[in-house]
């Protein structure tokens, strides 16, 4: 996450901004806006509120790995440009972003959340599984299990609430 957030560092490569508020943006966690001149803005769900310490963390970097994804598109040079043109469809931040995180990131995003909170779960495939969520369609054996998973880490919270 350290990483990800040092491309948004004083004097980067572009000088990109990054900022996060809390706002309604419906039933999704969060989402990431490019709102032009190198600024980037994550709304984050007050839905949020209701989930597990491990479920923010993922929402909060699924959302800064889009606003990286995003700084490389609109602030690189025209080839980079062209190389994604092949992953993206150009709907919008929101979209284009999830097969290139499915991809190159999922893996580094579940080490991100399994260092955050290792007692969480067992396996590195169950922060895997978190992370993946939003970025694919999942069947509904893994649909069940994340669910499962989410149960599980809100129980957790609740107990070390408790202590
Ligand atoms: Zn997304």
């Amino acid at each position: 996450m350290t990483e990800l957030f040092v491309k948004f560092r004083s004097n980067n490569l572009g000088e990109a901004n990054i900022s996060f508020k809390i706002g309604d943006i419906g039933y999704t966690g969060g989402k990431t806006e490019y709102l032009g001149n190198g600024d980037f803005l994550i709304t984050i769900s007050p839905i949020m509120q209701n989930s597990s310490s491990i479920e923010i963390a993922t929402v909060l970097i699924h959302e800064i790995s889009h606003a990286y994804l995003g700084k490389r598109y609109f602030l690189f040079n025209a080839s980079f440009r062209e190389l994604y043109q092949k992953y993206i469809n150009e709907n919008g931040l929101g979209n284009y972003s999830h097969d290139i995180m499915n991809d190159y990131f999922v893996d580094r995003m579940a080490r991100v959340l399994q260092e955050f909170n290792p007692s969480v779960f067992g396996v590195l495939d169950d922060y895997k599984l978190l992370s993946a969520q939003k970025l694919f369609e999942m069947n509904d054996d893994k649909k069940e299990e994340l669910a499962r998973l989410k149960k599980n880490a809100k129980e957790i919270d609740q107990t070390c609430n408790e202590n």
